[in-house]
């Protein structure tokens, strides 16, 4: 049963901290346009070292505005904070479990399994379509590519598909896999699409424009905002091909308001 009403006021955004134990909660942004629309849910972070997915998400966060959106952004940034913060590859680390083998969740099981529950309980009721957002684990490197589902409803992999194909990126790969976070999502009826960029515990600042990128080629498909606005203010942004190691991701985005390039913030990360 639901415990949360994810949304905000229209043309507001606000923070939702869904409780998993007593140390394990997911902090949720919740962007309500002013005109309806679609639930469109972006995540990242379900592997703890994946950073380019967590950033891109925080920084579209503070810049977009809910009155150039029709409908409802919700964004996790870091599904598995015990893991970004442990620097855990691919795991939880209070039980090492990863959660995205771990659907359908167990609401008496393992923090993974709870959280697992949880975003099963709260997130997919509301969403129309998922996004998850992947970065290539420490000890991989990923050419860029989106996964869509193929073994679920004829009207869901069509509806996946479609989302898929609206993203720039080189491969789209279809998955049978039913046991993510994405997947099973799929498997209960919500368009859901994974996607990987990156690796190695860096990221760039071009992999994360990248990134966003891809977050507004979907509300565009979706028609949650208009692209071609969108796009030309975030193409306007400097692309550096700088790239950090895993240290300087971790303390840049725990001192956040140093990466804070937006006049309008909203206060996520220091809650
Ligand atoms: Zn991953």
């Amino acid at each position: 049963m639901r415990q949360y009403d994810m949304k905000a006021a229209p043309g507001e955004k606000t923070v939702i901290e869904l409780k998993v134990t007593d140390q394990t909660s997911i902090r949720v942004l919740v962007i309500e346009g002013k005109e309806p629309g679609k639930t469109l849910v972006v995540t990242a972070g379900v592997h703890g070292c994946e950073y380019i997915g967590m950033e891109a998400l925080r920084q579209l966060g503070q810049e977009l505005e809910p009155e150039n959106i029709s409908g409802r952004l919700i964004l996790i940034p870091v599904v598995n904070e015990a893991g970004f913060y442990a620097g855990a590859r691919q795991v939880n680390p209070f039980d090492g479990k990863n959660l995205n083998r771990e659907f359908p969740g167990k609401e008496d099981g393992t923090v993974t399994q709870r959280i697992a529950k949880v975003l099963e309980q709260e997130i997919y009721p509301v969403a129309d379509f998922l996004m998850d957002l992947h970065g290539g684990d420490v000890n991989e490197k990923a050419t860029p590519f989106v996964y869509f589902p193929y073994e679920t409803e004829e009207a869901v992999r069509d509806q996946a598909r479609g989302g898929a194909a609206s993203l720039s990126l080189p491969y789209r790969v279809r998955s049978s896999a039913k046991n993510g976070f994405y997947s099973w999502a799929a498997q209960c009826g919500i368009p859901a699409l994974l996607l990987e960029r990156g690796g190695q515990g860096m990221w760039s600042e071009r992999e994360i424009e990248a990134y966003k990128e891809n977050v507004l080629e979907l509300m565009a498909h979706l028609k949650m905002i208009e692209m071609k606005k969108m796009s030309q203010k975030n193409r306007k942004r400097s692309v550096s091909p700088i790239t950090w190691k895993h240290q300087n991701v971790v303390s840049g985005i725990r001192r956040s308001k140093k990466l804070v390039r937006s006049s309008k913030k909203v206060n996520f990360w220091d809650n």
